[in-house]
């Protein structure tokens, strides 16, 4: 590991341990930080261009949203086999560019595997809505430790139910949606 890298986890460590602190912080000063953030984009528009387009910059970013949608563990590491990873882990087709996502488990929140897009979308491991697909039934289904749910928001309603097996909230789903007609 580089001086560099080894000063990113520090930094890392430092952020995790004293999150709080800091989040309230720039809560507390968060006109000053925007402005300074507005001045340096200001003064370094091309610089953060070109980083942007960089080899660095696109992992940086991959990574920052990869940790936004909530996964945790060593992304440098997954990262690495992102990158590497040129076939579909589960159908073995080509990939690249946006038919390439890194999969992982909502309840552990883990990296799983690098697939393509329909394995992505159609695993019917995944019962998190924000990726279910209708051919496995599993649209509005979601799971919240050990039940199953049906969501569903419509005008700004929002109706949910709760079951303890997956088969349940798919019967209640598709009775739910053929009385909404
Ligand atoms: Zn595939």
């Amino acid at each position: 590991m580089d001086s560099k890298e080894k000063k990113k986890r520090e930094n890392r460590q430092y952020y995790l341990k004293n999150k709080e602190k800091i989040k309230e912080y720039k809560l507390k000063n968060k006109e000053k930080y925007k402005e300074t953030a507005r001045l340096y984009r200001l003064k370094n528009k091309e610089k953060i261009q070109e980083y942007r387009k960089s080899p660095q910059g696109i992992k940086s970013h991959t990574i920052c949203d990869w940790r936004r949608k909530g996964v945790i563990g060593d992304l440098d590491a997954v990262y690495d086999i992102y990158l590497a990873t040129t076939e579909c882990m589960k159908c073995s087709v080509p990939i690249s560019g946006l038919n390439k996502h890194m999969d992982h488990d909502h309840e552990t929140r883990l990296y799983r595997a690098v697939l393509c897009n329909s394995c992505n979308i159609g695993n019917p491991l995944d019962l998190h809505c924000h990726k279910s697909n209708k051919s496995t039934g599993i649209k509005n289904i979601t799971k919240r430790k050990k039940r199953y749910g049906f969501e569903k928001t419509t005008k700004k309603i929002r109706h949910s139910k709760y079951f303890k097996t997956l088969e349940e909230a798919i019967q209640y789903k598709e009775q739910y949606l053929s009385e909404l007609g």
